[in-house]
């Protein structure tokens, strides 16, 4: 399938063209018809998958055969800004020379400058919640003219406690609209929330819960004691050119970003405790190249649009099958290849085993020769209590 069959205004046309897009991927492909014949959409796609375009180009089309005026004719809800920015600088690309004006509206920032936005008129605010709600109490913006909503990555908006912000959102918007809600999973709380929001909506669905088939999925077994000079060994042996790795607390992220920078590398952290500008320069470094290596927890790595990111590494083992697949989608996006490297010791196998039985196949296991004087130069972070050393486990088949 081309993008020109699906008649999309020819501004839109020249601009996807200009984003280097050739083929629509198979979420475009099965939402952007639906989408444009006005109908809700209920979209079970992953991050990666060009889920944001799939959305974005219809909105655009419908927004540019519609009457303009001042007030906001669309509205976009994001879990984190880093996710907002990035859907505000799609809208950049993809709505170029079309005169469709957005703003990102999100805390941690001034407020002045999005209230301007608001006063001297825009069709699309990219929003989080919390942020967005404070701007409606404080009647800096008014959501009366909304025709079209979408609600994305609305797991991520379930899972940081934000449904109920959303509901008092939703409280002011016009019931005649087009809704559109973009999801990876789907609780039961989410499900409720889908019922309540959108009207006979189609669902469209890729690789539901499969991570992206451009990754490779490798597997470490290696102790909690023994990880950071196993991940030493693993950067030395691989050739990295971006590299996202999780950790399971903010701590260890910073704290494994320093060693990694006493050891030479250029590395940086995403962690909740960092003011927007510090994130903002952690991201920007992170996708300009002067940062290889970005150690991240998984709600500040949420909205990470990197797509150049060669490695994602998984220094503790998330604890959900859902994290592992958000995790691994940040490498192998749209077509370029990617590998996954997870560190796991034995208290880890229940969860690896549920991880592969999602991903279809065992992961490739690989073993690590640990340089005891790497790791005495990069200790490794306090172990918990409860876990006794152990001797590394190198080379030993799991299961
Ligand atoms: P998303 O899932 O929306 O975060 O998109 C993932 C990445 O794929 C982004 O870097 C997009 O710019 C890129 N992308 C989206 N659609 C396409 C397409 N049809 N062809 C190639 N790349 C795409």
């Amino acid at each position: 399938m081309q993008f020109n069959e699906f008649n999309l205004t020819p501004q839109l046309t020249v601009n996807i063209a200009a984003c280097g897009y050739q083929t629509p991927s198979p979420i475009q492909e099965q939402a952007i018809p639906v989408a444009l014949t006005g109908r809700d959409l209920l979209g079970l796609a992953q991050t990666g998958t060009g889920k944001t375009a799939a959305f974005l180009l219809p909105l655009l089309h419908h927004l540019l055969a519609g009457q303009r005026g001042n007030k906001p004719r669309a509205l976009i809800i994001a879990p984190t800004r880093e996710l907002a920015e990035q859907i505000h600088a799609d809208i950049g690309k993809l709505g170029k020379n079309t005169g469709l004006r957005s703003v990102s509206v999100y805390g941690g920032v001034g407020k002045f400058g999005q209230v301007r936005a608001f006063r001297s008129g825009v069709d699309i605010v990219v929003a989080c919640p919390g942020r967005l709600l404070d701007h409606l109490r404080e009647k800096a913006v008014s959501l009366a003219g909304i025709t079209h909503l979408v609600l994305d990555e609305a797991d991520h908006m379930f899972d940081m406690g934000f449904l109920p912000t959303i509901r008092q959102i939703l409280r002011q918007l016009p019931k005649e609209r087009q809704t559109m809600l973009f999801s990876a999973t789907m609780p039961q709380e989410l499900r409720r929330l889908a019922e309540e929001v959108l009207c006979e909506p189609t669902t469209v669905q890729v690789a539901n819960s499969v991570p992206t088939a451009t990754i490779a999925h490798v597997l470490f077994p290696v102790e909690q004691p023994h990880k950071a000079a196993a991940l030493k060994a693993i950067m030395q042996a691989n050739k990295m050119t971006a590299a996202l790795i999780f950790t399971r607390t903010k701590h260890k992220a910073r704290h494994l970003a320093t060693q990694l920078s006493k050891a030479g590398y250029s590395a940086t952290s995403l962690q909740g405790n960092l003011s927007q500008s510090q994130r903002q320069t952690a991201m920007n470094g992170f996708r300009e190249g002067r940062f290889k290596i970005m150690v991240a927890t998984d709600i500040a790595a949420r909205g990470i649009d990197v797509s150049s990111i060669s490695h994602v590494i998984n220094y503790d083992v998330p604890d959900s099958v859902e994290a592992y697949i958000h995790r691994t989608g940040r490498t192998g996006r749209a077509a370029k290849n990617g590998t996954a490297f997870t560190l796991a010791g034995q208290e880890d196998k229940p969860m690896i085993s549920r991880i592969e039985k999602t991903l279809g196949k065992p992961m490739r296991r690989e073993n690590v020769a640990i340089d005891q004087s790497v790791a005495d130069s990069l200790p490794a972070a306090p172990a918990p209590q409860r876990q006794r050393p152990r001797q590394p486990r190198m080379g030993a088949a799991r299961r």
